[in-house]
């Protein structure tokens, strides 16, 4: 039988920065990481996302950084559009990214450290004394630790029992040239507490929404995709010596639906608990960081309830743009100080 010490099933955002952090913080480990998909399925799979990042991204997982070829463009304002024609358009620092570009630079990175990449389904577990069999296309290994990183459907967490919540997300590559350097975001009650967004991409536009009951149009439609998420987290995300990380382990943030930057996250959160020989440093640690916050799916909860006039409303204060809004936020609007809160957060890790 074949052994590692950690194998890694995934190789999405989640994985591949859990594998090169596990070779990054303990050299001398012995770490597979398995995904499934071809080269060409892999590229399919990833580009089903607005693949957009905060540059706060690169300081969290330094020393991995994004090259120029991997930034397909630098966004530098965000457009809220909430019912009752409010805009609210201010200045951020993010990225459109070429995410299946970066993973394979990461996951180059990793094998350069010694790390082992096998393209092939991760099909089963067995949770023995102490080890676990896993089998590997025709393979059986025997690792120390592993790590599901596998995506919303996660096998692992499925057989471990745990259901998480998991929602569908369309998108739909437009033919048509975008606002370039800047993300619209559509707010209203038929999306349910999520939203429509708006995102360039090179010479196209990417517009996505959830799957709910309403048919949006939409022309020069190239190509319509979907994809499940697992957002809003678990009670636990360590089990033994099972780690769960990403979607897998519903991780994307409630309200923004960005779940790059908390994969990545969790991976290194993961790999460094692991080279700390204790799994449940990594539950606890993002447990009490601020990725890990339950305000934003009890906020997600209220704001999926709210009518056009309520969203409206709540937004209303803000319209000014200026310090004044805030101040009649705090002092008129206090029924919403939590939201807003959460909204503050958000911006802050939820992308
Ligand atoms: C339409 C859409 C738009 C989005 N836009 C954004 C955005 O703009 N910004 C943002 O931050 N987030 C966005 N997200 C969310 C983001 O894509 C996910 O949260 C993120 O990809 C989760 O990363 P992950 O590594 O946990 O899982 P995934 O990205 O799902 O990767 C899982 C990997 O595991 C592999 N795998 C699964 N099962 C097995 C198996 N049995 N054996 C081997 N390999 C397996 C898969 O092939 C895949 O490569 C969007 C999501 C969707 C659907």
């Amino acid at each position: 039988m074949e052994k590692c010490d950690v194998l890694i099933v995934g190789a999405g955002p989640a994985g591949v920065s859990a594998a090169f952090f596990s070779k990054y913080y303990n050299e001398n480990l012995d770490v597979i990481l398995v995904e499934r998909l071809n080269e060409k399925k892999y590229f399919e799979y990833h580009d089903i996302c607005g693949e957009c990042v905060s540059k706060n991204l690169e300081k969290d997982i330094k020393p991995l950084k994004l090259e120029k070829n991997e930034i397909i463009e630098e966004i530098k304002l965000i457009e809220e559009r909430w019912p009752n024609d409010l805009i609210l358009t201010r200045k951020i620092k993010g990225y459109i990214i070429d995410r299946p570009k970066f993973f394979l630079k990461i996951i180059k990175k990793f094998r350069d450290m010694g790390g082992n990449v096998i393209w092939k389904p991760f099909l089963n577990y067995e949770v023995k004394n102490n080890f676990i069999k896993a089998k590997v296309g025709d393979r059986i290994i025997k690792t120390n630790y592993l790590i599901a990183a596998d995506g919303s459907n996660s096998l692992v967490r499925r057989k471990l029992g745990i259901k998480g919540r998991i929602t569908t997300l369309l998108q739909y590559i437009i033919d048509e040239e975008p606002e370039h350097g800047k993300i619209i975001f559509e707010y209203d009650e038929k999306w349910k507490g999520d939203y429509k967004w708006i995102f360039p991409h090179g010479d196209n536009t990417k517009i996505g929404f959830p799957l709910v009951k309403h048919k949006e149009e939409l022309r020069n439609v190239v190509k319509k995709q979907a994809r499940n998420i697992g957002y809003g987290g678990l009670e636990k995300y360590v089990y033994g010596n099972i780690l769960l990380i990403g979607d897998a382990a519903c991780q994307n943030n409630p309200l923004t639906k960005g779940g790059i930057r908390p994969g990545m996250v969790a991976g290194k959160f993961a790999a460094e608990a692991i080279a700390k020989g204790d799994t449940n440093i990594y539950d606890k640690k993002w447990k009490e960081s601020p990725f890990g916050s339950n305000i934003f799916l009890e906020v997600f909860e209220k704001v999926k309830k709210m009518s056009n006039d309520e969203l409206y409303y709540h937004m209303k204060p803000f319209k000014s743009g200026n310090v004044l809004g805030f101040l009649k936020a705090l002092l008129f609007y206090r029924k919403y100080l939590k939201i807003y809160r959460a909204y503050e957060l958000s911006g802050k890790v939820g992308w």
